[in-house]
């Protein structure tokens, strides 16, 4: 009785005070008004997460999705070449900044919509089996290269490992445009996918100058 008490006070507290909508089923969430599901319906765009818990809706479309003005690695698909709006000029002054700086970074991949993620993840499957497809692939609705806000970067080798001038500048300097390294070395168990010197994800300049300050994941920062 006691127990329940507390945890009813301590889910209270959480819808009261928290401001997530944690009670909220996902039966309860419409598509149209609630784009992502779960417990990410209100943060603001450039903070919402997505990861193997945490997913977008099917329908789920970045805003104002634009192919920045900047060099792309050749065989770069065309849906990959879109960012949402809001990273366009970020994205665009990392990129020029690194090349005033010395460093040659190119775009790779950036948007892939539910559908093309769809596509993969099952080629992936038939090819492989599932077992090693969700080793590897992430489920439709569950990459968050679905909400237009990160990009993976590389070079003109193609080898964008740490200990390269480009993933080192990229690691030091992408907060600087609002972008955090979003798959940190030594932080598998928390992000549930392994180290990735290439995948920069916008969070906004504050955001991620306090992750890249205290070393911490988006996950962390969100205290999730
Ligand atoms: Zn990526």
């Amino acid at each position: 009785m006691i127990i329940c008490l507390f945890w009813y006070i301590i889910d209270y507290i959480d819808v009261k005070f928290g401001g997530t909508n944690i009670k909220e089923s996902k039966a309860d969430l419409n598509d149209k008004d609630k784009l992502v599901q779960g417990k990410n319906t209100d943060v603001s765009t450039e903070l919402v997460l997505v990861n193997k818990k945490y997913s977008l809706s099917k329908n789920y479309k970045p805003e104002a999705l634009t192919i920045p003005n900047i060099p792309f690695a050749d065989g770069t698909e065309n849906e990959e070449n879109h960012v949402a709006g809001i990273i366009i000029k970020p994205i665009e002054e990392l990129v020029n900044t690194a090349k005033q700086e010395g460093v040659i970074l190119l775009g790779n991949s950036a948007y892939r919509s539910y559908k093309s993620q769809k596509d993969t993840y099952s080629d992936r499957v038939k090819s492989d089996g599932r077992k090693l497809a969700n080793a590897y692939v992430a489920k439709p609705g569950f990459s968050e290269h679905q909400t237009g806000l990160c990009i993976d970067m590389t070079n003109e080798d193609r080898y964008f490992m740490k200990g390269t001038k480009e993933a080192d500048w990229l690691g030091e300097n992408a907060y600087r445009f609002g972008f955090i390294i979003r798959y940190p070395e030594g932080k598998k168990s928390i992000t549930d996918i392994e180290y990735e010197p290439w995948h920069i994800r916008y969070v906004g300049e504050k955001a991620a100058k306090y992750i890249y300050d205290n070393g911490i994941t988006l996950e962390e920062y969100l205290g999730k």
